[in-house]
């Protein structure tokens, strides 16, 4: 029998042979690894044997978190790094270059929105497409298209990408499919299901939890077959080509770019991923409550939760996923100012941050998505009056009396 997959996250590092039976992974601090021969360390360096040669690359601790990432995501392997977006350039970076186009939703995380726009003046070119209906995905491939990426469930407004779809269309045009599934964790959804080549994580939001890590990863499902891939350097072309892809992101976009998870957060991190179905199933109820609550008020004009059944890919969600997450956005209706809302609230947090234990909130269009502007935030359905809420995993009634207290003072 095949052990739950928080069972195999719990005893994960005892079973793969921590130090003295340690029950979690030591934290490995050192910078280099030192080898009896010259011959160990060449054989190391070139890839002939495994181990561990300068601390950019990775190191024991790093490695553990990793090794739970795949498990938790049923991949061949994974690749750490300092943040999200460090995960999120360094892969494509690896993958791509001048002349490649890459298909990529346009309900995304700010940042993201922001990197493909770099991305595009460093000789890529970028379409953002309406990735609700994998149609729009296949409108806009050519021949140069390399790769398709897209979030599970879109930050802020909580669109959910055709994700089976999309990943059929990239199976039958060999495309890398680059699944973002920050939102919804291996908690709720695996994207191998719906044919992802490659899962990447923002280990910063609800796998750590605690908002005491910054993280990113990397996960490659094993699909894609990389022995076709037009950019695979010659150098990577080692082992099973089910390797190459990862090897190549390590060397290229993590060895070369530098943008390396430090052992302290990978620790943290994988503390935080022990709790993660308790957490999530938490929230996940505590923001079916909310969204519900919140749809049922008059001053309320709008509630996007992929949870209700007023979502446009609420069946879709219901279908793919454990759970539709915990992560929300709302509009009041014309005339209520959302910072008078944000300002009244008392236990929630006004912050950016999102998947924390605590719950968070904030005007989405003058804060994360300033930046863009206005025309980009109207064709991500960004309102002006749009608050995100990340909810966290409070008792439900304290965080709905808050709420309450809130709308309470709105009222006068
Ligand atoms: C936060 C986030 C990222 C970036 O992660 P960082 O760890 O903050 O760099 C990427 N994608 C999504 C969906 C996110 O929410």
């Amino acid at each position: 029998m095949t052990r739950d997959i928080s069972t195999r996250i719990l005893h994960a590092d005892r079973l793969g042979g921590a130090e003295h039976g340690a029950s979690l992974k030591p934290l490995h601090i050192a910078t280099g690894y030192g080898y009896a021969t010259a011959e160990e360390l060449a054989a190391v360096f070139q890839g002939d044997k495994s181990g561990y040669v300068y601390g950019r690359q990775g190191n024991p601790t790093t490695a553990a978190l990793e090794a739970k990432i795949s498990m938790m995501e049923d991949a061949v392997g994974t690749v750490s790094f300092a943040t999200g977006m460090a995960a999120i350039c360094g892969a494509m970076l690896a993958l791509l270059k001048k002349g490649d186009h890459v298909v990529a939703s346009r309900f995304l995380f700010g940042n993201t929105a922001s990197w493909l726009n770099t991305l595009s003046q460093l000789g890529c070119e970028v379409s953002l497409v309406d990735a609700t209906e994998s149609r729009h995905v296949a409108d806009a491939l050519r021949p140069q298209t390399r790769m398709v990426f897209v979030e599970t469930i879109a930050n802020p407004r909580t669109q959910v990408a055709d994700l089976d779809a999309i990943g059929k269309l990239c199976a039958e045009r060999g495309l890398v499919y680059v699944v973002d599934s920050t939102l919804t964790t291996p908690a709720l959804f695996q994207p191998k299901a719906v044919g992802a080549s490659l899962v990447v994580h923002s280990l910063s939001k609800l796998i750590c939890g605690h908002g005491n890590a910054l993280g990113g990863s990397v996960s490659d499902t094993g699909l894609f077959d990389w022995s076709n891939y037009a950019n695979m350097l010659p150098a990577y072309r080692k082992g099973a080509p089910s390797g190459w892809g990862l090897l190549q992101i390590r060397k290229k976009g993590l060895r070369d770019m530098g943008g390396t998870l430090s052992s302290e957060h990978a620790h943290r991190i994988a503390a935080g991923a022990e709790t993660l179905g308790l957490r999530v199933e938490r929230a996940c109820a505590n923001t079916q409550a909310l969204a519900q609550w919140l749809e049922a008020q008059p001053l309320v004009a709008k509630v996007h939760y992929p949870g209700l059944a007023s979502h446009p890919q609420h069946e879709r969600s219901l279908r793919l996923f454990k759970g539709c997450g915990s992560l929300m956005s709302f509009e009041m209706v014309p005339g209520i100012d959302p910072f008078d809302v944000l300002n009244a609230l008392q236990l929630v947090i006004k912050s950016s941050h999102l998947g924390d234990n605590r719950t968070l909130a904030l005007p989405a269009a003058r804060t994360i998505f300033w930046e863009m502007g206005e025309e980009q935030r109207k064709s991500m359905g960004i309102a002006d009056s749009l608050i995100r809420v990340s909810v966290g995993i409070e008792a439900v009634d304290d965080l709905l009396a808050d709420f309450e207290q809130a709308f309470a003072g709105l009222r006068k």
